[in-house]
């Protein structure tokens, strides 16, 4: 089929939630993804951070195909090897305090399970979220995500939350303690344009949390499988929650969610408190298993940490100079503000071959690459970047 029939014929039947780039993608390998022309992008957007391990990785296929031929699916009220080794392989490469996971299909659903898992375990009815942050689309995960997404929804859960500055530990401490089921945070903000707050704001918050008894949750939903250079990242703040949210990169491109519990969060849970048909499914747990795998194999982790902190230092160099005004980030997780729209740069990326993300800054663009992007690729970029200042 012709591209601009395609494109004709799904706006004519998907409803028009999203705004699109004017791309039909057919195919992907590694950091690469083509059109139907067979012309070739670098994909510094990942899918919006999902692709970790890059694109079609031939252990996720093999891993994927395999298990889709021996057992598609069965739920969750049957054991499975694949879902007790997804399963430990959270646990053992998130926190060491982690102890047991929950599996859904997004991060969104993971956010809702959070929350009611500290709602219910503390009998407390607050949440504390943070300005900027981003949770979801759900009503319950919307009630914690800041500014527009819930404009359009004042009857949502949010007369439950207090919004306080990110960053701001004294705001977190004045909303009364006693009433907080849960402190919500993504430790670096994503589409707030990649913030992340100094190194004490986060020790504050967990023994805050500590001391009353408080749930702290990090949504991990795209800071989660090693995209800041470790594993979570918590890691760089020497800072454990009792419930962590992933989603996105875990599964490598399967839709995949899970809550990952602290012994004394996964302690209060019992039979019935959740459930989802498909969390945790075969070809899900295969999905993470294969993902995880690749990403030790080949050391992705330290790979985007190691590479990621040369990109930023370069665009940092830049700022100023050309078309960039200033960067930040951890890892392949990185937010570049600059003189143009990011809507313009992605316009003006993408016309040389190269996919990247807006944010909810209207001057920071984002990079959220899979892992496996090299120095070769990130030449190429800096290459765009300098002519798009031309
Ligand atoms: N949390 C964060 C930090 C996210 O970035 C997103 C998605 N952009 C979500 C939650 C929601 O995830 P999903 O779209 O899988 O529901």
């Amino acid at each position: 089929m012709d591209p601009l029939d395609m494109i004709e014929m799904e706006d004519r039947y998907v409803l028009p939630t999203y705004a699109k780039l004017p791309l039909v993608l057919t195919r992907g390998e590694g950091a690469h993804v083509f059109d139907a022309s067979g012309r070739r992008y670098l994909d510094l957007y990942g899918g919006h951070a999902v692709t970790v391990i890059g694109h079609s990785h031939p252990r996720w296929v093999e891993a994927v195909s395999r298990q889709a031929a021996t057992l598609g699916f069965y739920s969750s009220v049957s054991y499975s090897a694949v879902r007790a080794e997804a399963a430990r392989l959270l646990v053992e490469r998130s926190y060491p305090s982690m102890s047991q996971v929950f599996f859904c299909n997004s991060g969104t659903e993971a956010n809702e399970t959070a929350l009611k898992m500290a709602r219910k375990s503390t009998g407390r009815p607050l949440v504390v979220a943070m300005e900027g942050g981003f949770h979801g689309r759900t009503i319950g995960a919307l009630s914690v995500t800041s500014g527009k997404y819930r404009q359009a929804f004042p009857e949502n859960l949010a007369d439950r939350t207090r919004f306080v500055p990110f960053g701001d530990l004294e705001a977190v401490r004045a909303v009364e303690p006693d009433r907080v089921a849960a402190v919500i945070l993504e430790p670096v903000q994503s589409m707030a344009g990649v913030r992340i707050a100094a190194e004490d704001y986060y020790r504050g918050l967990a023994a805050h949390c500590r001391e009353r008894g408080i749930v702290l949750i990090f949504d991990e939903v795209q800071t989660g499988a090693g995209r800041t250079g470790r594993w979570f990242a918590g890691d760089h703040f020497g800072v454990e929650p009792g419930l962590v949210t992933c989603a996105k990169g875990i599964g490598g491109g399967f839709p995949v969610g899970a809550v990952i519990a602290s012994a004394e969060m996964a302690s209060r849970v019992e039979t019935g408190d959740q459930g989802s048909t498909f969390g945790g499914g075969p070809l899900a747990s295969a999905a993470i298993v294969a993902t995880f795998r690749v990403l030790e194999e080949e050391e992705l982790v330290e790979r985007a940490g190691r590479i990621g902190a040369r990109v930023l230092a370069r665009l940092r160099e830049m700022a100023g100079r050309g078309m960039v005004t200033g960067a930040r980030g951890l890892g392949y997780l990185i937010g570049v503000d600059s003189k143009l729209s990011a809507k313009e740069v992605q316009s003006k990326l993408l016309e040389r071959g190269i996919v990247v993300g807006t944010s909810d800054v209207p001057r920071t663009f984002r990079l959220l690459p899979p892992l496996t992007v090299g120095e070769d690729d990130w030449e190429t970029f800096f290459r765009a970047l300098e002519d798009l200042a031309r």
